[in-house]
């Protein structure tokens, strides 16, 4: 019998289960793997074009080893995933099609409800392997989900998988939380060690030279010099082990004009498309702590990214969609600012971050947090241009991660059901996590005039016009600095964010 895999472009797993059950019923002869490279899914947004690059070199590596291990590949480029599917129907007429469950919305809900009738043949969707929470779900059992909150669901995490624990109660090193150890900003003498690069063969170069006849897109090709194999994938990872996971833990909330990836692992891009293993990861880091090589604080705080930050996005994602893309409980309702689209501000700090996303696709996790959404928060901006903006511009951005990450964790859109409270924060807080302020026109440290931090007056009027609902939530203590300002600065304040919302996002 002859059967088909289909294997969407970002579930390159070396392990692929859907593979495996194909295998199974036939011999590997008659199993046929269609990846599709779908124009109406590469159009989606007008994408970094580092990411498609980095997404169409991988899909033919992944091909090209598939070959060399005896299946056939039926490589397609189409109009559409359905159209691609349909013409591989006529052509090669399986008996059936396996596939594993895609990680995002749209992509599962074509797979499971749609797709058995558009191409007339039987369709089995195989679990998804790629998130260790669709194994294990720490909150399965609970009724009430609502309220469910990150730590529980990274200890459980922890505990089930056995990662960083001394016996099965006891977290290794004594505590589970190092957060407080790991908020340090980047001393000015520190040198970080370059992150490991790759030069573009040819199949690279060729998807180079694709990507740079689409018309829309962010971002240009040069300089691209990212892994595309899982070989390369690996080399990255064991780079950032070795060299840069020691002071990950003090400096993982750092900023620096310096870079945006300073200690940070940068893989998540190869994990988001199958390139590197979730648990591989875990273990490796895990491995380097044992050996002594790298201190608890550090190795907790990376741990605590992959297996609790991540796994619970993902988890998140699940619970809430679809509902999640049009949550704005904030009812926030300005555009994405031109700023971000073009870099063009007097706003250090995003001027850096916009500048660097737009042309690499990356910016680190507290950047994204505190300084991108953290803005857009204050400024009420609409959540899914936000959403729509990191899903366009960064190289590791996909559904199932930004609706969460933005929608729910960044902007506090989903009713608190991600975070419970918004993670909101002056000008003063990037100021001592970053030298972004020393290069800036404005002064973090002046509420009000003309040379008053936007941050400092977009978050005051923030709390002055949402002072009630912050309060009956867990943001008192932020309210409660509303003490010390008079009302004659209050109005100020109201007045300066208008004039700086109307000026500067031509709202
Ligand atoms: Fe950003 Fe304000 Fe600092 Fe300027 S002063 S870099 S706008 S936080």
């Amino acid at each position: 019998t002859t059967v088909s895999v289909w294997i969407p472009g970002d579930q390159l797993l070396l392990q692929h289960p859907a593979i495996q059950i194909a295998e199974e019923q036939t011999t590997r002869e008659q199993i046929h793997i269609i990846l599709i490279e779908s124009l109406e899914r590469l159009r989606l947004f007008p994408y970094q074009r580092k990411k498609i690059v980095l997404l169409l070199s991988a899909m033919r590596h992944y091909a090209d080893r598939l070959r060399t291990e005896g299946y056939q590949v039926d490589y397609i480029q189409a109009k559409s995933f359905v159209e691609g599917l349909q013409e591989h129907a006529r052509r090669i007429q399986p008996q059936q099609l396996i596939t594993m469950a895609a990680s995002e919305y749209d992509t599962r809900y074509l797979q499971q409800k749609e797709l058995e009738k558009l191409i007339g043949i039987p369709v089995t969707v195989v679990a998804n392997t790629q998130f260790l929470v669709e194994l294990y779900s720490p909150f399965a059992n609970r009724k009430e989900t609502r309220h469910a909150v990150m730590e529980p669901f990274y200890r459980a995490m922890r505990q089930h998988y056995g990662i960083l624990m001394d016996g099965k109660e006891s977290p290794s090193g004594g505590r589970w939380n190092y957060d407080e150890l790991n908020r340090e900003p980047l001393p000015r003498q520190l040198s970080v060690p370059p992150i490991v690069t790759f030069a573009p063969d040819s199949i690279t170069q060729e998807v180079i030279e694709l990507v740079n006849t689409f018309e829309n897109g962010v971002g240009t090709t040069t300089h691209f010099e990212y892994a595309v194999t899982h070989e390369q994938a690996q080399q990255a990872l064991n780079d950032f082990i070795e060299c840069r996971l020691s002071r990950f833990g003090p400096y993982e909330d750092a900023m620096s004009t310096q870079g945006s990836v300073l200690y940070h692992a940068q893989i998540s891009l190869y994990m988001n498309i199958g390139l590197l293993d979730t648990m591989e990861i875990l273990q490796a880091a895990e491995a380097a702590y044992r050996q002594e090589q790298v201190p608890i604080q550090s190795v907790e705080g990376f741990i605590r990214q992959i297996l609790g930050w991540r796994e619970y996005m993902y988890w998140q994602y699940w619970q809430q969609m679809p509902d999640l893309r049009t949550a704005n409980s904030w009812n926030a309702q300005r555009p994405m600012p031109q700023m971000f689209w073009d870099g063009q501000t007097r706003m250090n700090c995003i001027k850096h971050v916009a500048t660097r996303v737009l042309d690499s696709g990356y910016s680190n996790h507290i950047e994204r947090l505190m300084v991108v959404c953290n803005f857009c928060q204050l400024a009420g901006v609409k959540p899914y241009d936000v959403a729509a903006w990191f899903l366009s511009c960064y190289f590791d951005a996909y559904d199932w991660v930004v609706l969460p990450n933005v929608i729910g964790m960044g902007l506090n859109a989903d009713n608190g059901r991600t975070t419970s409270k918004p993670y909101i924060a002056s000008g003063k807080y990037i100021d001592r996590m970053s030298n972004y302020c020393k290069g800036c026109t404005y002064s973090p440290n002046k509420r009000t005039g003309p040379d008053a931090c936007p941050f400092n007056f977009l978050y005051w009027n923030f709390l002055i016009e949402n002072e009630t609902r912050l309060r009956a939530g867990r943001s008192n203590q932020n309210v409660l600095g509303l003490r010390h300002i008079n009302d004659q600065e209050r109005l100020e304040i109201i007045q300066e964010a208008r004039q700086f919302l109307q000026d500067t996002l031509q709202f």
